[in-house]
């Protein structure tokens, strides 16, 4: 896989700055490692202040001229971005499922969808419109218009390594913004990769910049910096607040989208199958590893049984393994060691509290990170499998008899982000889906998420969407403009 990516250029382990490769000032590198194997892959620049502080420089001096420059022009090498993304999928997905684990077919479905983000800013960069407002005095005119927020700081997470990147970067450079990108240090190889691209797509030197190595040192210096006028982050809900925190002292604009607790409600009216494999999608997608994966799975009495059951056996047929692996694995590894081990501790709250393991509940025979896919059953709210994000393989089953019930069990925590909801009634569709205190709702579908809708959290889930036309929101000043004396 190395040696074809080397060819191709698109194995990089510098980070960019103003358009140059470069190692860590102090010549410092870290480690990246295959989850499936616990090889190390590769060594990266280990970045800190200083290298922000340049990229910062770079960023701000490119947003000179890319914020100048027409949207059709903007939205040509956005294409170009796409396309290469596209051109080169393969590769890309290979070391996605090096560096995360995740399996080949989930990597090419995140390529699609990443390189998507990239395809709908090209298009949505020529729909940037003002507008003109009616005046209240005869002799004036009021316009709006609406301008790039300036740089951009985009720290994302190990989830995935693409996706995340697309759709912070698609929407800022659309608008005429410039970004200092800091990947996971987890999975940096792949946004070194999409990087790289964009420098074959003709994106100007300093519009594009990537720093990585020490978290807590590039982010402060991404909120120093009086030039940095925007903050998105995905990630950790603490990470998260220290970044919103961080952004009072300089005034910027936030995007945040942070962990969630996602509640999938199956009612007794649902269709089982289509409950099922809806389930099964929104929970043991990227081996659990995802923001919007269902975190507690809420059942009615009536279909509880039947559905413990059903959900047992389609779980039961998953393969797990190593992400290349040729008979096909559903699933991969999980990120690291302290992965495991947070699931390990809430299997251990739970059960000692009088959950039940019906499946799994261990690590899996493979060693290294992979964990058996599991369902518990007999959940309760007060457990913590309940009220923490899971992130891994674990599919914790909890009762409700009414509608009410289910609402107020799905609404009880802080999060906000996906939901899902199984029923055939109409009626029950719509009431529940208002109800529920959540930025996304799934009704009878396990995965939601594209680049056309906006995506993002209610409550402490997050600020701003991502995706959409409203996404582009997030990169936008507004601008009154008063003309009087007409
Ligand atoms: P996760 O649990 O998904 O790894 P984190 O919030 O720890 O969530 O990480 C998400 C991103 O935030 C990563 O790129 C990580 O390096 C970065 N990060 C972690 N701590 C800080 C910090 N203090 N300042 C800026 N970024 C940080």
């Amino acid at each position: 896989v190395a040696s074809k990516l080397n060819s191709s250029g698109l194995l990089r382990t510098q980070g960019l700055i103003g358009g140059k490769w470069s190692d860590a000032y102090d010549g410092k590198t870290i480690k990246v490692y295959n989850p499936a194997t616990g090889e190390s892959i590769a060594d990266v620049a280990c970045m800190g202040g200083r290298e922000t502080n340049d990229a910062i420089s770079a960023a701000y001096t490119a947003y000179r001229s890319w914020s100048k420059t027409t949207a059709a022009e903007r939205s040509k090498f956005l294409r170009k971005w796409y396309d290469l993304l596209m051109a080169h999928k393969e590769e890309l997905a290979q070391l996605i499922t090096l560096e995360q684990g995740k399996t080949l077919k989930e990597s090419i479905g995140e390529i699609n969808y990443g390189a998507g983000f990239i395809e709908f800013s090209a298009e949505e960069a020529k729909r940037v419109y003002g507008d003109i407002i009616p005046a209240p005095l005869s002799d004036r005119r009021l316009f709006v218009l609406k301008q790039p927020v300036g740089v951009v700081g985009a720290i994302t997470p190990w989830n995935f390594p693409l996706a995340m990147i697309t759709r912070k970067v698609g929407p800022a450079l659309a608008c005429g913004c410039t970004v200092v990108i800091k990947p996971s240090e987890l999975t940096p190889l792949t946004a070194l990769a999409a990087a790289e691209l964009s420098i074959q797509a003709g994106i100007p030197a300093g519009v594009v910049n990537v720093v990585m190595g020490n978290a807590p040192e590039i982010g402060d210096s991404l909120l120093a910096s009086p030039q940095v006028r925007k903050i998105t982050f995905t990630g950790s809900t603490a990470v998260g607040k220290k970044l919103m925190a961080g952004s009072a002292e300089t005034v910027k604009k936030v995007s945040l989208e942070l962990g969630g607790n996602a509640p999938c409600i199956v009612f007794d009216d649902a269709d089982l199958d289509v409950a099922v494999k809806g389930t099964l999608a929104a929970k043991f997608r990227n081996s659990g590893q995802t923001c919007v994966c269902a975190n507690r799975i809420i059942v009615q009495d009536g279909i509880y049984e039947k559905f413990a059951n059903a959900l047992r056996d389609a779980v039961l047929n998953m393969k797990v393994g190593d992400g290349f692996s040729e008979d096909v694995a559903q699933q991969g590894p999980l990120i690291n060691e302290a992965a495991v081990q947070k699931v390990e501790s809430l299997i251990h709250d739970a059960t000692s509290k009088g959950a039940k393991i019906i499946l799994g509940g261990k690590r899996h025979s493979l060693g290294f990170t992979f964990y058996e896919p599991t369902v518990i059953s007999d959940v309760n709210i007060d457990m913590r499998i309940s009220r923490e994000e899971v992130f891994g393989p674990v599919a914790p089953l909890l009762r409700f008899k009414t509608e009410e019930d289910a609402i107020r069990i799905a609404n009880d925590t802080n999060a906000g982000l996906g939901s899902y909801v199984f029923t055939n009634s109409i009626q029950r569709s719509w009431r529940v889906a208002e109800a529920l205190e959540y930025g996304l709702v799934g009704v009878n579908e396990g995965v939601i998420s594209t680049e056309v809708a906006p995506f993002g959290g209610f409550k402490q889930s997050g600020l701003g969407r991502e995706g959409s036309k409203y996404g582009m929101d997030e990169y936008l000043e507004i601008k009154y403009v008063c003309m009087g004396n007409m």
